[in-house]
């Protein structure tokens, strides 16, 4: 039967990725050899990491004086490496959720940490507005969407100070103004490539401050200087990211993906303000999530959940029961996945609500 893969991450990836990256197993670039079984520093592969920092680069348009880096340990590394290199003093964080909340974590090793704004007295079902940064913080730092409460800005935040976004789930599903950023970091498995590799942009101007030492690794000049090969990358996921960066350029890029996006979300949307058996999480309607769309049973429906996920997976639906901290359901609908799941999801809830 036909799958549907609502999974929030590890997530769908293309069927063009992973037919290119299973080809690559068996025999890369025309070597007889996998592309697991070959140096990093070979032309071939050497080759490959050229070509997606160039389509990244061509992609989200980014402008002269930022680099494009792949690096381990995923987003959450960065939510280290990021304080380590960049927060001399003070550092502004917005808080919306599991995922900002981590990223504060790391960063109050280095220095102070103001919390700008917070959306924890509602379960950061919105996005806090009005709030003010510091004018001498190093940067502020925001999510742009957050996987686990449906939420996203979906708009570069206008401030005074360098700003770092934390794009893990929702990079390439829109375009973003990558001059307004010092620092964009995203871990691969929502919209690129499977786990083990992340995807970092980077203004040059920005690194070399050095406000403190910095181990090796941990430093963005190491990865700037050995072009993403300091030491050996994650040659597959960077060859399987390279494929849906491929792919999404035979698609229309960035604009087109943003459209279908858009499409998807307000598809579902629409079936949850409309079907009495549901409700959306998220409240308002420009905080909404096109990438990660949480809902519930509505009020007294409550014990049809567990009926509701029954006859989800009869029909191929997978990865939909929602994250604990949020309960319910939430459909990642991520750039791979076509818009006939997503009516599949659609069709079921009104069958559900038709029988019940
Ligand atoms: C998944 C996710 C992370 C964590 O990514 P890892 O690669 O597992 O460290 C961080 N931020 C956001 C917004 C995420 O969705």
């Amino acid at each position: 039967m036909k799958k549907h893969n609502f999974f929030a991450g590890p997530s769908i990836l293309s069927e063009f990725t992973k037919d290119e990256t299973a080809k690559a197993v068996m025999n890369f670039a025309g070597m007889d050899l996998s592309v697991m079984e070959v140096s990093h520093r070979s032309k071939e592969f050497v080759a490959v990491v050229d070509e997606a920092v160039a389509l990244v680069k061509e992609l989200l348009e980014v402008p002269e004086g930022y680099e494009v880096l792949f690096l381990q340990g995923g987003a959450s590394m960065q939510f280290c490496m990021v304080p380590y290199n960049l927060l001399n003093k003070k550092a502004a964080y917005l808080n919306t959720g599991a995922w900002a909340k981590k990223a504060i974590k790391e960063g109050k090793f280095f220095g102070e940490v103001v919390e700008v704004a917070s959306s924890a007295d509602a379960n950061f079902n919105y996005i806090p507005k009005g709030y003010e940064v510091p004018a001498d913080a190093d940067y502020f730092h925001f999510t742009s969407n957050n996987t686990i409460f449906g939420t996203q800005m979906s708009f570069d935040p206008e401030v005074s100070v360098p700003l770092i976004g934390d794009m893990s789930s929702d990079i390439f599903s829109r375009p973003i103004d990558i001059s307004k950023y010092d620092l964009i970091y995203a871990g691969a498995q929502k919209n690129l490539a499977p786990a083990g590799v992340a995807l970092v942009i980077v203004k040059t101007a920005a690194l070399g401050k050095e406000f403190r030492p910095i181990p090796t690794m941990l430093d963005y000049n190491t990865h700037v200087k050995g072009q993403s090969m300091f030491n050996t990358p994650p040659c597959i996921a960077i060859y399987a990211a390279l494929q849906t960066l491929k792919w999404y350029k035979q698609r229309g890029g960035i604009a087109a993906m943003q459209k279908d996006n858009v499409e998807k979300a307000a598809l579902l949307y629409d079936e949850l303000d409309r079907n009495s058996l549901f409700k959306a999480v998220v409240p308002a309607k420009e905080d909404r999530s096109v990438m990660n769309i949480c809902f519930v049973m509505s009020e007294g429906k409550e014990a049809l959940e567990a009926d509701f996920l029954a006859l989800a997976s009869e029909k191929g639906i997978l990865g939909i029961k929602g994250h604990r901290s949020v309960g319910g359901f939430r459909a990642s609908t991520y750039n791979a996945l076509p818009k006939e799941s997503v009516q599949v999801l659609v069709d079921t809830m009104k069958e559900f609500e038709s029988k019940n």
